[in-house]
């Protein structure tokens, strides 16, 4: 049984409030909201964070992008806009080591980020 939170919520073995999945992400509701709409989308491959993605699978981090836009869409965000964060690394308050993409809307953000 994998270790990583994150690889346990693809593998079913951690329930999650899932909205949404294609071939390579599974979109989920944060379990402590930031916003009215608080979806995290996933690779399904275990990567530390987008970059490690990036490089070794472009088309999963396609995919979760694909994934992200779909829930904006399904959430009634997308026309007045939302916010995609990938918090990468300690300093930018990465705390759980799956990639992930936050996707933050339903109501007006702030600039700069905190
Ligand atoms: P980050 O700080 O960018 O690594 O984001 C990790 C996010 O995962 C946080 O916003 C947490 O609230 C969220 N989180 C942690 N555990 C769970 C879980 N079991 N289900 C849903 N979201 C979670
Ligand atoms: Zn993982």
């Amino acid at each position: 049984m994998s270790e990583c939170l994150f690889c346990r919520i693809v593998a079913g073995e951690v329930l999650a409030d899932t909205v949404a999945e294609n071939d390579h992400a599974i979109a989920f509701r944060d379990i402590n909201p930031a916003a009215p709409t608080h979806v995290l989308v996933i690779p399904r491959v275990h990567e530390p964070n987008v970059a490690a993605v990036a490089s070794a699978s472009p088309e999963a981090l396609v995919g979760m992008f694909q994934l992200a836009a779909q829930v904006a869409d399904d959430e009634a965000i997308a026309e007045d806009g939302y916010r995609l964060v990938a918090n990468t690394g300690a300093a930018a308050h990465q705390t759980v080591f799956h990639a992930h993409v936050h996707v933050l809307g339903g109501r007006t953000m702030g600039w700069p980020p905190g």
